[in-house]
């Protein structure tokens, strides 16, 4: 085992299996690039040939190969040997479960995930994935030099697909047989339980009615007389299974290390119309309709390079955009992005674009998709094209128009704004309701407040309904439920869920660093409050940790004093200050010139702010005068514009 590990390891180089997804240079005795760990801008993620290790000294992660692919890829310990020992060209012995993580450094034996478990039906993992990968292979030789070839291959063409693509996805072609896949896979010493677990058989007599094979039927349309292995099936089995696929255009489902772990298949034109057009792998012990993401191994390593990925409605649009371009595009399996799709994603960027088809349906999945993509803080945008095209049409006839509509991609409340005032009145005061629920309902999934601040003013400007009363409309608006499954987003999230919704402007957040600032170094008090203009007075009145200190000077301050219900902020806040001031928390070492300079700035700021806010709320409430037609109250506040926009 360990042998297996030190093998692996002895003939892959570090460099090339971390140059597959990070871009290395040359720096001295390492190799050094940008760490696909945390954001940066400057590389602090270095690669050491000698020591076959990596160590990032921006986020502080590291470690070898094993724990590379681990971490990129989102593999359990069992899946990274399996990755990588293929790789190398090495087989591994087959071991039980439980040793594989605890004999490797004993850090990582609670992944049961393992390559060797074994599902209820005491089928082994490795089995399943080994009948998928069969099967793909099977369905690859019949599409380019069996019955495919004629039948499917021609089809492909048409649609515009290149044979490089075609070979890239893997696409193949089913037999139209009710039992040639299953021949091949029982001739490989497959049980029928096992083919079935795959999810590439169906069980006789499962579903009513659906079998209609006679006894004794052969499963004819094989090539029984050319004697290529992957082109007959010479063992017949007890037909107590039939092949779930037949007749169809096969689009295998990779996971993100390049497995096959189901498939997708489509019937071809002019066949039997009654069934559906595409028949998907149900979910089994390795296909998982919620985790998977057509297109998505082929995809990852141009999403992490270009920073984004483009999320589209059919496997076709993948191959599409591809082949246009753009192979930075996935496939949405189901309906609408899931939660454990967009965590996976996460690990490549946060940056996502939504390019579904214009219709009611499409429409529906890219605004679920939206609100549950902002939920786990992905910065989202919406294209969109002409009624009735898709993406596969645009990327096969006008790349230009296609490049056009991916650059002028709206931000998701943007675009659901437009469409929501497209939809309804705008100035009757139901329209006025229905649109702010509608869009409140999105900006209260957007992490980040700032943005939300931003979107609420574009909204209270659409509709002319003031900020405030948005603002406390957004407050009641109840926030999508998110599971807390996975570790790495979790504090994030659960940061956000269970705190009321409670927004903030940015004087007050500039209000807070100037608290800070006081607390960590409470030698520049007292406030200067003498001769500011009245809205700062009443913002530090407003605030009670601000008027605290405000009535307070250095030689009366003591941390002590400050009032129980504000110790906790005033505690956050002196550590802040301390790293706003570029102290280390020593006290003493607070350099009181350079304090005062960054008080100065952040107290200039503040007042700055609070004249920005201030003027927003009176263009706001001119325009709405405008609106009533109050010649009177827009001259007054035209003045108090005026007035505001001189102090
Ligand atoms: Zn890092």
């Amino acid at each position: 085992m360990n042998t297996e590990i030190e093998d692996i390891k002895s003939r892959l180089s570090v460099r090339e299996v971390i140059g597959g997804y990070v871009q290395l240079t040359k720096a001295g005795v390492s190799w050094k690039g940008l760490c696909p760990f945390h954001h940066e801008k400057s590389p602090s993620f270095i690669v050491n040939e000698e020591r076959a290790s990596w160590h990032c000294f921006g986020c502080g992660k590291g470690g070898d190969i094993f724990s590379f692919v681990m971490e990129i890829d989102g593999l359990s310990f069992p899946e990274a040997l399996a990755l990588l020992a293929e790789r190398a060209g090495i087989v591994l012995e087959r071991r039980s479960r439980r040793g594989t993580g605890a004999r490797y450094g004993g850090t990582l034996s609670n992944e049961g995930d393992g390559v060797e478990s074994v599902s209820g039906a005491g089928i082994s993992k490795e089995r399943l994935f080994a009948i998928l990968d069969l099967s793909s292979k099977f369905f690859e030789k019949q599409l380019w030099d069996g019955e495919g070839k004629k039948k499917a291959l021609p089809y492909l063409r048409d649609r515009g697909l290149s044979d490089e693509s075609i070979r890239t996805f893997r696409l193949g072609y089913a037999l139209p047989g009710w039992r040639t896949l299953s021949d091949f896979l029982a001739g490989k010493d497959f049980s029928p339980s096992e083919i079935e677990a795959a999810g590439m058989a169906i069980e006789k007599g499962m579903k009513n009615g659906e079998w209609k094979m006679k006894e004794g039927e052969s499963s004819a349309n094989a090539n029984n007389q050319n004697g290529e292995d992957l082109l007959h099936s010479p063992f017949p089995i007890p037909h107590s299974i039939y092949d779930r696929f037949r007749d169809r255009v096969t689009f295998p489902v990779f996971d993100v290390a390049g497995r096959v772990i189901g498939f997708s298949a489509r019937v071809l034109p002019g066949a039997d119309e009654t069934t559906a057009k595409y028949i998907n792998t149900p979910e089994t012990f390795v296909y998982h309709k919620s985790r998977a993401l057509y297109g998505f191994f082929q995809a990852k390593r141009a999403i992490r390079e270009r920073q984004h990925v483009l999320f589209v409605e059919g496997n076709m649009d993948v191959i599409a955009m591809y082949q246009a371009g753009f192979p930075e595009t996935v496939a949405v399996s189901g309906t609408a992005l899931t939660e454990e799709q967009l965590r996976i994603v996460k690990r490549y960027t946060d940056r996502l674009l939504l390019f579904f088809d214009m219709d009611s349906a499409g429409q529906k999945a890219s605004r679920k998709s939206a609100e549950m993509a902002l939920l786990l803080g992905f910065s989202v945008s919406v294209v969109s094209i002409g009624e009735g095209k898709d993406a596969a049409e645009l990327a096969r006839e006008n790349v230009e128009s296609l490049r056009d509509a991916l650059t002028g991609a709206l931000p998701a409340p943007e675009y659901f704004l437009r469409r929501a005032c497209a939809e309804r009145d705008c100035r009757t005061a139901e329209g006025k309701q229905r649109i702010a629920e509608d869009i409140l309902s999105l900006v209260s999934c957007v992490a980040k407040k700032i943005e939300q601040a931003h979107w609420i003013h574009m909204l209270s400007n659409r509709i002319g309904v003031a900020e405030n009363d948005l603002f406390a409309l957004l407050k009641s608006t109840a926030l999508p439920v998110v599971k807390n499954s996975e570790r790495a987003l979790e504090s994030e999230v659960a940061e956000r869920v269970p705190k009321k919704q409670v927004f903030q402007l940015s004087s007050e957040r500039i209000g807070r660093d100037v608290a800070a600032i006081l607390l960590a170094c409470p030698a520049l008090l007292p406030l200067p409050l003498e001769n500011v203009p009245e809205r700062v007075f009443s913002f530090v009145s407003r605030n009670p940790l601000l008027s605290f200190l405000s009535g307070e000077t250095p030689e009366t301050f003591l941390f002590s004093a400050i009032p129980e219900e504000m110790k906790l902020e005033a505690s956050e806040g002196a550590f802040s200050g301390e790293k706003l001031l570029g102290s280390s928390g020593d006290s003493d070492g607070i350099d009181v010139e350079h304090a005062r300079m960054v008080f100065d700035q952040i107290w200039a700021r503040l007042s700055d702010e609070l004249r920005r806010e201030e003027m927003r709320d009176i263009e706001r409430a001119m325009r709405m005068a405008h609106d009533r037609g109050d010649r009177e109250e827009e001259q007054r506040l035209n003045t108090r514009l005026f007035e505001a926009g001189k102090e």
